[in-house]
């Protein structure tokens, strides 16, 4: 992480304020520079259907090593880039990115069904994302059916007219929609059916007391049933624990993602991970 230098003795008197303002316009523009440089990464995490045992998909994953500030979480930097607007070329990075890594990895014989890539509301302002996303697919030739966006409840709440166009382009084209940390955001449920989504994405925070808290369990279960009522997909985020894979698996849950199967990993160590996989599952 980023920490005010005070080398001048100065910094121990600057107010709080200060230094925070100080450390971001120092994150901000080591952010600017960072695309250019050659800063960013993408990580693969797995993601296992459970009743036939393969791979159900990947999530592409934003890594960004600076080499005098060192890894950066994601959680310090997406909020940065969505107030700056740098979120939309390096949104534009991370498919263009992803459907690259999905090619080479195809033309080695490793075709994962899917890659969820997280897209940011402040990248659905953009008129121009649909028209983008769609020229990135053709210069890689991976069929949009292939793709698949993250986005939050927030994000549908924002400007639904707006979004349900864009939703709509990209699910005539073929690409398939996920409703990212479900469960967190926007209580409202109606927007489950004015949207057109394809999946939910059970939020970790429900998952990670499975086992321990009896309202958590009550609050899977019953996103799961409402899920497949609505002829909806769920995967569950953030699984550790054989204990969860199981109840995950008795309530007929279609998939999970978790450092219980795999932690996200660099496009060739999941490549390499993929491969045994399917060795094992076939
Ligand atoms: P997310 O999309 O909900 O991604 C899942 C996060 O949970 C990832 O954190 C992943 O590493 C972590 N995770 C997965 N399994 C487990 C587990 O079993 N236990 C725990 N404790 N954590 C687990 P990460 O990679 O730090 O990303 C954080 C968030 O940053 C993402 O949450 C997403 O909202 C955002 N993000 C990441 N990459 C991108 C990107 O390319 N574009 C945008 N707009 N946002 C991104
Ligand atoms: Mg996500
Ligand atoms: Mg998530
Ligand atoms: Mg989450």
């Amino acid at each position: 992480t980023v920490k005010a230098r005070g080398g001048n003795g100065y910094a121990l008197h600057t107010p709080e304020l200060a230094v925070q303002a100080q450390e971001r316009l120092r994150l901000e523009t080591a952010l600017r520079g960072a695309l250019d440089a050659g800063e960013f990464q993408l990580h693969y995490q797995p993601q296992l259907d459970l009743a036939s045992g393969r791979l159900f998909g990947v999530e592409a994953l934003l890594r960004w090593q600076h080499p005098e500030f060192g890894h950066i979480p994601p959680q310090r930097f997406i909020p940065l880039a969505e107030e700056t607007g740098l979120i939309v070329p390096i949104g534009d990075w991370v498919i263009a990115r992803a459907c690259r890594d999905l090619a080479d990895w195809g033309a080695q014989g490793i075709a994962p069904p899917r890659v969820a890539v997280n897209l940011s509301a402040r990248q659905f302002a953009q008129p121009q994302l649909f028209a983008r996303v769609k020229a990135l697919l053709e210069a890689s030739g991976l069929p949009p059916g292939r793709l698949e966006v993250e986005i939050t409840e927030s994000l549908l709440m924002q400007d639904p007219e707006a979004t349900v166009a864009t939703l709509r382009a990209f699910v005539e084209l073929g690409v398939s929609v996920s409703i990212d940390d479900f469960g967190t955001g926007y209580s409202s449920l109606s927007y489950l059916r004015r949207f057109p989504i394809h999946t939910l994405k059970i939020d970790r925070s429900f998952v990670i007391e499975l086992g321990h808290d009896a309202s958590d369990a009550a609050i899977v279960s019953a996103i799961i049933a409402m899920a497949h009522r609505l002829g909806l997909q769920v995967i569950a985020e953030g699984v550790e624990t054989a204990a969860q894979r199981d109840f995950l698996a008795a309530e007929g849950c279609d998939a999970i993602q978790g450092y219980w199967l795999a932690r996200p990993m660099p496009a060739a160590a999941c490549a390499e991970w993929m491969r045994g996989h399917d060795a094992q599952a076939a």
